[in-house]
């Protein structure tokens, strides 16, 4: 509306200038990132990652896997047999009703099995998903698990790279992929595209912990900041944990708690990773041992690049803050974005769609956050500046 002087256009021609503009609205988005790096809005060189769930235009129970198919076709299965049940009572006992009930229950077993006739239809085309779910609004949002406990949704992922200083979003993406493990190099390297920075630092949450995504980054000349997920099996069994083991790079060696230096003896490949195999013959004359392992000796495992996530995690702990720091920068841009949108978040179908709705909010947040930082006159003057000089 400002941008027509005011035209007051109606839901279906606003829809339609929506569906047909995609291309053309994230390319807007876009801009608005480059003019705020023009206007050296991203001076700290630090991104803070994070991605949320956004409902999508498909109801839970339009969506299907093969467990939640198995659960309702048990659940109908178990209704047929308690009618079937009823019917035979019925039958035994020939109450004055029965003739009434018995076609009302007949009416039941129709519908029940009419709606199983429909799980088999369904059924067969799960088996042609490659990712074994079906969507039946918008095909390609996907259930996904939220962090309150059966709060599970079918949505999207929306993926946001904030940066430190003014909190402005300097790239997104949207993904039908539940989990973040696989979007930290790809946010980070679009994030200093966006920025223009040699050096960035990018914070994210311990859901971005994967090696491979971690050794890109720095390869890359990026700086990630994750923390690692603390599971150990070991530890939950009373036995020392791998945290106990000191690498010694020197050697390429581990020092154990008892003291001993735990060479290398193998490698093997897991899941496309070289993994080393340190153990010591000394085990099973340690006073230690019952603390150390229940086999005949304790092998501590390191993949090829573990020296990059070993950095990482100093740097983490020499420099405290920067989780803190993450969680201030990005959180609250999901919070405001999803009040924004109201309880239905996006209002489109298919996952080209989606990515267009979410530019047009990002490039709304974005305006309104330069507008409260520069004015909107003097935005307006850097826009008309950058357009032409563009
Ligand atoms: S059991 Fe082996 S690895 Fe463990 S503390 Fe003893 S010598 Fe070291």
């Amino acid at each position: 509306m400002w941008l027509t002087g005011r035209l007051c256009p109606d839901f279906k021609t606003i829809a339609d200038f929506r569906r047909d503009n995609g291309k053309g609205i994230r390319n807007v988005c876009r801009r608005f990132v480059a003019l705020c790096r023009q206007l050296d809005l991203f001076s700290e060189a630090t991104v803070a990652i994070d991605g949320s769930k956004f409902k999508a235009v498909n109801n839970r129970d339009k969506n299907f896997t093969p467990h939640k198919l198995a659960q309702r076709m048990k659940q109908i299965d178990e209704s047929i047999e308690r009618y079937l049940q009823e019917l035979d009572t019925a039958d035994r006992t020939q109450s004055p009703d029965a003739g009434r009930r018995g076609q009302h229950i007949q009416e039941k077993l129709s519908k029940l099995r009419q709606q199983m006739e429909s799980l088999r239809q369904i059924e067969e085309q799960l088996k042609l998903q490659p990712d074994e779910q079906l969507s039946l609004t918008d095909p390609d949002a996907r259930s996904m698990a939220t962090s309150g406990r059966g709060t599970g949704m079918v949505g999207y992922n929306v993926q946001a790279s904030v940066d430190t200083k003014h909190h402005l979003i300097v790239t997104h993406e949207v993904t039908n992929e539940g989990h973040d493990r696989r979007q930290l190099s790809n946010m980070a390297m679009k994030s200093r595209e966006a920025t223009g920075k040699e050096q960035l630092d990018v914070l994210a949450d311990r859901g971005y912990f994967k090696g491979l995504e971690i050794l890109k980054c720095v390869e890359a000349g990026i700086t990630p900041w994750v923390p690692k997920t603390m599971t150990s099996d070991n530890k939950a069994k009373g036995l020392f944990d791998k945290r106990d083991f000191i690498y010694v790079e020197a050697d390429d060696e581990y020092r154990c708690p008892a003291g001993e230096q735990l060479p290398r003896h193998h490698s093997s490949v897991e899941a496309g990773l070289l993994i080393h195999s340190y153990y010591t013959t000394a085990c099973q004359r340690c006073e230690l041992k019952s603390q150390c392992t229940t086999g005949k000796e304790r092998r501590v495992r390191r993949w090829e690049h573990e020296g990059v996530l070993d950095a990482m995690q100093h740097r983490m702990n020499i420099t405290p803050g920067k989780m803190k720091q993450r969680r201030c920068t990005v959180e609250h841009v999901f919070g405001t974005l999803k009040f924004w949108m109201g309880s239905a978040h996006f209002l489109m179908r298919r996952l080209k769609n989606v990515k267009t709705e979410m530019s047009l909010h990002v490039l709304s947040y974005n305006l309104r956050r330069v507008i409260n930082l520069l004015g909107a006159d003097e935005l307006m003057v850097a826009i008309r500046r950058y357009v032409a000089a563009t």
